[in-house]
């Protein structure tokens, strides 16, 4: 008997082992045995130790090693699998469907804790004091012993978990002492049963779009039936009631409950929704946590002890005791798309789930992407629709803004000099007749920092970032000169803002265009009392310059809540499901300028996310406004895209992509090569393409320089791969991808292959 071993290395292949002649007894005590499928086993491998995964048991014919090659194992870490077969079975998935090493999609699916070989309950270990156990049980001379029994104490008769005692002060040694002793136990938080869940308050009653929906989701639910859901409903529309009152059948059933939300910031939010309607455990999951954390919310999960769980992108990839729906809410949004190592799309692995477990799986929108849009037509998705805000609340109405015609309000700063505030009187207009009604403003401008560029007017010289294809962004402070720098929003390199020009020497240095905190800084200019120029509205930036502190969301959401008439001024953070009640004007001062990249897939995000900012507009009881400031008021894309609505704009694109044989009407893979010179980056691509299997029937388009090509001093070059059909474009992949990366010239480049790529 041997073992097939996944190991976290970039070779595309398991590795065979045998068993050691004597095996040591396994963590729990138990008698040695084989080590099952889906456990951990510590291995040599060349002159490391690794830690892997058993993924097969094999009988040494069937290896292509020798006998007397092959070398035994270190040892077993895990008397149980951790990995179920349907774990194992994803993992096989997302290895082929990514063409990625099978031991590196484990080494992402697995908290770092339990990659490093750490015991899966240790961590999680709770101790109390047992109920016979008292002061008088201590000799007068074990002060620090009855200091350490007292901590505990206070705990009650739960007790409280190692990591917590520790922090407290207690000591691992005493805690064995009073063990010894028969004074306090250990146990095993998850082995209890979750408390009972209960419906804490009453559903809504929900309208008719809204019952077609739970109906129809909980009939999947009650079948044990795969079904892919659209939930397609404009923003407002009460899609967070439909989970809710789906999600109340499923918990009832005594099943578990995924939500995937795109962003760390919603997590906290959309517990709190949660949590107000059911008495459950609820666990979060995000990139925000730290190991031991992480490892109790993949143990609780793993144990069914979580029943309602909150996520990011990753959480997709926790192995679940038993899963009954799966929600992702915005679905269209590109976070769910990883975009390093393994780059799957979270939306794609829930739908496989989903099969896998037999469940119905929910993609909630405003704004699908062309994507599920299609896969609606094909009949892959089920699209329920919510097409009304329920109770009064309208839609907020859409207008254009002609900045050609509107002169640009100037502003004239303290040294004199004037320049465009790129705010028309209209939108300005606008703007103060909503904060005297005593409502909030909301301004979308999808650029952080104060000006995207440095410019000499004398000669032109531009202030560019050194390692990068890109310009630095101005930050500018007038209060602090030491918080005036420019600064890369690629690599983060940082320079002091030079008075003059390196180039000339003139000093008629400019910054051009305006960001986040310029733009607030004219806000202050226009909105303060004109004599005092004492602020008389608050002006609240929302970006990831002003969120990254921990607590600094709550702070801001606390400020928005009071309600008071305010300016928020936001990048695209507030397009992300957020709930500002007394928002009633969105202004979008330049978002349609995407309906001009060359990107084909910029219409169809700067669409997404012109609506999803104007659906913060109008979410209380009073009606909202959307104002589109723009230089293109003839544009066909936006016409109709404020005419008619997202989704005849939507299916519209989908017939362009159609025509001209683009995703989602064909299948792209994108292979990028990363090097220190454009040259042998170029030329490596070549020699791939080289070699691609005769009649491949791909288009092959590259390779060219990729859309940044040069990032933090590193040349980036890629090509992409265009099948009619998926499976002829990963028949190609599985025969050409793994010889690519043996060819000589990629063997110093890093090249990523990237399925199904969102962007390039
Ligand atoms: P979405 O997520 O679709 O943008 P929400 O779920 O946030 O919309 O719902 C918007 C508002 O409508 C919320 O305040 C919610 O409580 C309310 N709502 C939802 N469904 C109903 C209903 N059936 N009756 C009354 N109010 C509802
Ligand atoms: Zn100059
Ligand atoms: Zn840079």
């Amino acid at each position: 008997m041997l073992l097939q071993v996944a190991l976290p290395v970039p070779l595309y292949r398991v590795f065979d082992y045998s068993l050691p002649a004597n095996m040591s007894p396994l963590p729990n005590g138990a008698s040695p045995h084989i080590p099952p499928i889906g456990s951990r086993v510590e291995v040599p491998f060349g002159r490391q130790t690794l830690i892997g995964i058993v993924v097969a048991h094999i009988v040494a014919a069937d290896s292509g090693v020798p006998l007397n090659k092959l070398k035994p194992i270190n040892k077993c870490l895990d008397a149980e699998p951790i990995l179920d077969a349907s774990m194992l079975k994803l993992a096989q998935w997302l290895a082929r469907y990514y063409h990625y090493p099978l031991g590196d999609v484990l080494a992402v699916m697995l908290p770092t804790l339990v990659r490093q070989g750490k015991p899966l309950d240790l961590l999680i270990t709770h101790w109390r004091v047992l109920p016979h156990a008292s002061d008088g049980d201590f000799r007068a001379n074990a002060k620090k012993q009855k200091q350490q029994f007292d901590i505990l104490k206070l705990h009650g008769e739960r007790g409280a978990s190692e990591d917590i005692l520790l922090l407290e002060g207690m000591q691992r040694s005493f805690l064995r002492g009073l063990e010894e002793k028969g004074l306090i136990e250990r146990y095993i938080q998850n082995k209890q049963a979750p408390a009972p869940f209960k419906v804490a308050t009453m559903p809504l009653d929900l309208n008719d779009e809204q019952q077609l929906a739970v109906t129809a989701i909980i009939a999947a639910h009650e079948a044990n039936r795969y079904t892919g859901f659209l939930l397609n409903g404009i923003t407002g529309s009460g899609k967070t009631e439909v989970y809710l009152q789906t999600m109340q059948a499923v918990l009832e059933a005594g099943k578990q409950v995924l939500i995937l939300v795109p962003e760390i910031g919603l997590t906290p939010q959309t517990r709190a929704r949660f949590a107000s309607r059911f008495a459950a455990h609820i666990v979060l999951l995000h990139s925000g946590m730290n190991n031991t954390h992480r490892l109790q919310g993949w143990q609780d999960c793993r144990t069914g002890h979580a029943q309602i769980i909150i996520g990011t992108r990753s959480a997709v990839l926790y192995p679940f005791a038993d899963l009954g729906l799966i929600v992702v809410d915005e679905a269209h949004d590109g976070s769910y798309k990883q975009q390093d190592t393994l780059r799957y799309h979270a939306a794609d692995v829930a739908l496989y789930r989903g099969l896998q477990a037999n469940i119905p799986v929910v993609l909630g929108t405003a704004t699908p992407s062309l994507e599920h849009l299609k896969l609606v037509n094909d009949g892959k998705l089920i699209e329920c629709q919510l097409l009304t805000r329920p109770g009064n609340a309208k839609p907020a109405t859409m207008q254009l803004i002609d900045a050609r015609l509107q002169s640009t309000h100037q502003r004239t700063t303290d040294d004199g000099a004037r320049y465009d505030t790129g705010l028309t009187d209209a939108l300005i207009g606008a703007i103060r007749q909503t904060l005297e009604a005593g409502d909030q403003v909301l301004i979308f401008l999808n650029r952080r920092g104060y000006a995207p560029v440095l410019l000499c007017e004398a000669c032109g010289w531009q202030a560019d970032c050194p390692r990068c294809d890109a310009h630095l962004t101005v930050h500018y402070n007038s209060q602090s000169q030491y918080n005036s720098y420019l600064k890369c929003h690629h690599c983060d390199w940082q320079a002091y803002i030079p008075t003059t020009c390196p180039d000339c020497g003139s000093q008629n240095l400019d910054a051009k265009g305006i960001g986040t905190t310029r733009l607030s800084e004219n806000l202050h200019a226009i909105f303060a009392n004109p004599q005092t120029s004492k602020e008389l509205y608050p002006i609240i930036q929302i970006d990831r310059d002003t969120t990254r502190r921990k607590d600094s969301w709550e702070n801001i959401y606390q400020r928005i809540n009071q309600g008071n008439p305010a300016i928020l001024v936001g990048t695209q953070m507030v397009a992300k499901g957020h709930h500002f009640p007394n928002v009633t004007l969105v202004c979008l001062p330049n978002a349609d300028r995407g309906f001009l990249s060359a990107d084909f897939r910029s219409p169809e995000h700067t669409a997404q996310l012109m609506i999803q900012v104007a659906g913060r507009a109008g979410r209380g009881d009073k009606s909202g406004r959307v104002l589109i400031q723009t230089l293109q008021p003839d544009n066909e894309l936006l016409l109709k895209l404020v005419k008619d609505g997202y989704l005849s704009f939507a299916r519209e694109l989908l017939q362009e992509r159609k025509m001209m044989g683009l995703p989602p009407h064909s299948y792209a893979a994108l292979i990028r090569c990363e090097g220190k010179t454009l040259a042998t980056t170029t030329q490596a691509l070549k020699d791939a393409i080289a070699i691609l299997p005769n009649g491949h029937n791909l288009a092959v388009l590259g390779p060219i320089d990729a859309p940044m090509s040069k990032k933090n001093s590193r040349y980036y070059v890629q090509l992409l791969l265009l099948g009619k059909d998926r499976q002829q474009l990963h028949r190609v992949l599985s025969q050409w991808w793994q010889p690519v990366l043996a060819l000589p010239s990629t063997k110093y480049l890093k090249l990523t292959l990237d399925i199904d790529p969102i962007g390039w």
